[in-house]
């Protein structure tokens, strides 16, 4: 019986296989044979393909590809690592069978990750490399995944390299030296030493485009969360360079993901006066538009706002990564102390912000809001997120990709922080 059911279930793997494979003519082949060894790896396909009760996922690739692949629960997800790939894929992948969603992208310097969703718990049934053939010009990755329950999950373990990489050896992301962590919160004695600040001339800003690489943020009808923001925090660094009266500095400049405790680390490591997050937003209702700004709390101001804030916290379950705690939790009365300075100023300059910004966009009412957004957690770096619109709203997404709104919704945000800062 077991046999019939694995002689089976092989000839279903085989229809799976040709179904997925459809062929190409034979002069695409000979005439990308010999680009593909001076090019860098390209993903040129992905696809996924269910029959019966099995998904396959199959991305095809210009060259050999070395690559890493496990799981993980809550929610459950494969992913795929892969030397620096490039992306010759549509964004989005329609989900079939056992995969709910894919995302790809860089996740680090020399490194891309592919993450899929699944519905459920799901084991990897096998995984294999299929090399070039007379029909098919490039290299295939297959993964078949098999549905499982609860208490027949097999996690599929990423090897002591990988170990690595989950864990919060995250990546370096700028080419500037950045000054070691000066550990004010020892987490076994629960010590907390405030240290005076070095004397400085300039007041030192942190610009935090959110998302990146294999995190997309929200999408839009034509364009990306993670491209918008990173398009409006250069035009923001830019102008406040310009004034000649910052030190400033971007958690990321390229299309890569940071974890969000990173940049947390990136504001304090940079001892940060201001930390400020940029995003847009997405929504069911089309018609919703408008800037809004948020400011720590871990009680929410409403609903949608806990919301948000869930969202932009699943940054890291997004990118396939599994963190444990965030910075460890001391109990420490100037650490509450610290952390209500660090609340207040970081109110005020969300207030400074939103009056620059009236008439220069439109606002979302109560414009300013609360959650507990975890990119807001450095307890010594006053920090808001903006969220710039929303990037649903057809109106909104043509404002967030049109270069003279991102210039003046940024000039606007240079008179807040010199307000914020009294320096004008
Ligand atoms: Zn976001």
């Amino acid at each position: 019986m077991n046999k019939l059911r694995s002689i089976i279930m092989f000839i279903v793997l085989l229809v799976l296989n040709s179904v997925l494979s459809p062929a190409l003519p034979l002069t695409s082949f000979l005439s990308s044979a010999y680009a593909q060894n001076s090019s860098p790896l390209t993903a040129k396909s992905l696809r996924l393909g269910a029959i019966e009760e099995h998904t396959r996922v199959v991305v095809e690739f210009t060259g050999e590809v070395d690559y890493k692949l496990f799981t993980l629960s809550t929610p459950y997800r494969a992913v795929i690592d892969l030397p620096e790939t490039k992306w010759d894929i549509p964004d989005t992948i329609q989900d079939k069978g056992l995969v709910s969603g894919v995302r790809f992208g860089s996740f680090k310097p020399g490194q891309g990750r592919i993450v899929v969703d699944l519905r459920g718990p799901v084991n990897v049934h096998k995984h294999f490399i299929l090399p070039p053939s007379v029909a098919i010009e490039n290299y295939r990755l297959v993964i078949d995944f098999e549905p499982a329950t609860i208490a027949t999950f097999r996690q599929l373990k990423p090897s002591v390299s990988e170990t690595q990489t989950a864990s919060i050896t995250v990546p370096k992301v700028q080419s500037l030296p950045v000054p070691s962590p000066t550990p004010q919160y020892s987490a076994p004695t629960g010590e907390f030493t405030p240290k005076p600040r070095p004397r400085k001339t300039r007041k030192i800003v942190v610009v935090d485009p959110g998302h990146g690489g294999v995190d997309p943020g929200a999408m839009g009808a034509r364009s990306r969360e993670k491209d918008i923001v990173l398009a409006f925090s250069k035009e923001l660094v830019r102008q406040l360079k310009a004034t000649r009266r910052y030190d400033v500095y971007l958690t990321r400049s390229t299309d890569i993901y940071i974890p969000l405790r990173q940049r947390v680390q990136i504001a304090r490591n940079r001892k940060a006066d201001l930390f400020i997050s940029i995003h847009a937003d997405a929504i069911k209702k089309k018609n919703i538009r408008g800037l809004s700004v948020y400011t720590l709390s871990e009680k929410a101001s409403d609903r949608e706002a806990a919301a948000l804030a869930r969202k932009e916290n699943q940054s890291d379950i997004i990118a396939g990564v599994d963190f444990g705690d965030q910075l460890p939790e001391v109990a420490n009365i100037l650490i509450d102390l610290a952390q209500r300075d660090t609340k207040n100023a970081s109110v005020k300059f969300a207030e400074s912000l939103i009056s620059s910004a009236r008439g220069k966009t439109l606002l979302l009412d109560r414009t300013h809001r609360f959650a507990g957004f975890r990119v807001l957690k450095a307890p010594d770096v006053p920090s808001v997120l903006v969220e710039l619109g929303f990037i649903t709203n057809r109106t909104d997404e043509k404002q967030l990709t049109s270069n003279k709104w991102r210039r003046r919704v940024a000039t606007g945000m240079v008179d807040a922080i010199d307000n914020f800062f009294r320096l004008k």
